[in-house]
């Protein structure tokens, strides 16, 4: 077993006990990698780290470069790896399909694509009972956003700033940073709306309040009906951002009442992730007339989907329209696989447990740093921003850099971000014990100290 203190610094706290080492690795060496990713790459692909690390294994919350080094998985590859790295249940869901069927076309019955759009349809509220398989999270805000315009007749789309729903064309204009933005055609009828962010926003918490912003957009900048509004539950890559209390009931109904549908995009919060429901949606009461979802939909398997009601799916129907790999048997047998696991092992429940003992833990750390600003989110989907201070919340970008750097070499493989760059994303496999989380933050209290 691998329960060495981390390697390279020699110093910080222990990772909890694991069973297992990888073998050793024989592939190539990590400055071969580093060079062909450099030549071969796009080189918009960010260096996060001073200090790159190369990753060549991954078991369930835990993470191992070409040394067998271990990490713990605070990302979990942003938020795709669900149930844990190669977890067994869906490794042998995918092995035995790549066996016995890799890929057909939808012009024919198969039973997997048939079954998990039932097992999936059966886990959504209300009348959300049709679904379609995409590849991506950008590709089913696509669909989603082509669905309201046809099913509604109008063209004006509500999205908030701080948004993030993915970057194909489409996707980019519902982009609410300007860090992910390029000057390219993008974005035509869609309208951003305040974002409502508890700790930043100019109501504070008072969902309503940001929602009589949204009036006064519809009212000023659209022809008075809309096709729909489009927004995460927690702002993922805005930096685990929730919405205001009270946000998305009043914002529903404002839709509503102008003609448009509502779209929920779970790509990062569904699934249980939050703890407290199995959709971010449900936190706040609302049901939505499209959902949204990739990345922890597959375990790192490329899916995505978009469902909705029979009504809305109609409109699709009209003409011929298809997805050559959406509903690939081999990405549904790894969803299915990901459904029943959440299930038996209760990972929900787990994410509200450990979730919510990582927040009081880091609730705690931000009584002794003045530096962390701000503690938020649900679950195991939680944001910790560091400001300049408190009272000019100016973010610690540069502060915010260096922990982050340093909680690597000490073990801990963190995501970071938010519109400001001063954002850590803790949003690891939903597996995380109490170990884990007391591993994590002894990391950030150990880097944050060492400022
Ligand atoms: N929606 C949300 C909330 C996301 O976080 C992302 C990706 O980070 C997307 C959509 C886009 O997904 P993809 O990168 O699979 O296109």
């Amino acid at each position: 077993s691998s329960q060495a203190a981390p390697a390279d610094s020699g110093e910080g706290p222990a990772l909890p006990p694991f069973d297992y080492q990888p073998p050793a690795w024989t592939g190539p060496s990590k400055e071969e990698v580093l060079r062909l990713r450099k030549a071969h790459l796009n080189p918009a692909i960010f260096h996060h780290f001073k200090k790159p690390v190369m990753i060549v294994d991954g078991k369930m919350q835990y993470l191992f470069d070409e040394t067998g080094r271990r990490y713990l998985d605070a990302f979990a590859g942003i938020v795709t790896v669900s149930v844990g790295h190669c977890h067994p249940e869906v490794n042998k869901a995918v092995i035995e399909q790549t066996q016995r069927l890799q890929h057909t076309t939808t012009i024919y019955l198969n039973d997997q694509v048939a079954e998990y759009a039932k097992e999936l349809t059966d886990k959504l509220p209300g009348d959300l009972k049709v679904a379609y398989f995409v590849n991506s999270g950008s590709e089913a805000n696509d669909m989603a956003m082509m669905m309201a315009r046809l099913y509604t007749g109008a063209h004006d789309i509500v999205t908030l700033r701080n948004a993030y729903h993915g970057l194909s064309e489409a996707t980019m204009g519902l982009l609410g940073q300007h860090t992910w933005k390029y000057p390219v055609p993008q974005g035509f009828g869609v309208h951003h709306a305040l974002n409502p962010n508890p700790y930043r926003g100019v109501f504070g918490n008072d969902g309503p309040a940001y929602a009589r912003d949204m009036e006064d957009l519809i009212k000023a900048a659209t022809p008075g009906r809309v096709a729909g509004f489009i927004h995460e539950t927690i702002q993922g890559v805005g930096g685990a951002v929730p919405l205001a209390d009270g946000y998305l009931p009043a914002a529903y109904k404002l839709i509503r009442d102008a003609g448009g549908v509502c779209i929920a995009d779970e790509v990062q919060t569904g699934f249980g992730r939050t703890g407290s429901a199995y959709w971010g949606f449900q936190n706040q009461g609302v049901i939505p007339d499209i959902v949204t979802m990739a990345k922890g939909i597959g375990n790192g398997l490329p899916l995505g989907a978009v469902v909705t009601t029979p009504e809305i799916a109609a409109v699709l129907a009209q003409r011929l329209h298809f997805n050559t790999f959406g509903g690939n048997p081999v990405s549904m047998a790894a969803g299915r696989a990901v459904l029943r696991v959440i299930d038996q092992e209760q990972l929900q429940g787990n994410c509200a447990q450990a979730g919510g003992y990582l927040l009081d833990r880091l609730r705690q750390l931000q009584e002794r740093h003045d530096i962390i600003g701000d503690v938020r989110g649900k679950g195991l989907m939680v944001g910790v921003e560091l400001v300049k201070d408190r009272q000019t919340k100016e973010p610690a970008v540069q502060e915010t850099a260096t922990v982050f750097e340093r909680c690597k070499d000490l073990g801990l493989l963190l995501g970071k971000g938010g519109l400001h760059g001063n954002a850590f994303r803790i949003k690891p496999p939903m597996c995380w014990t109490k170990d884990d989380v007391n591993f994590a933050v002894a990391v950030l209290d150990q880097a944050l100290s060492e400022l």
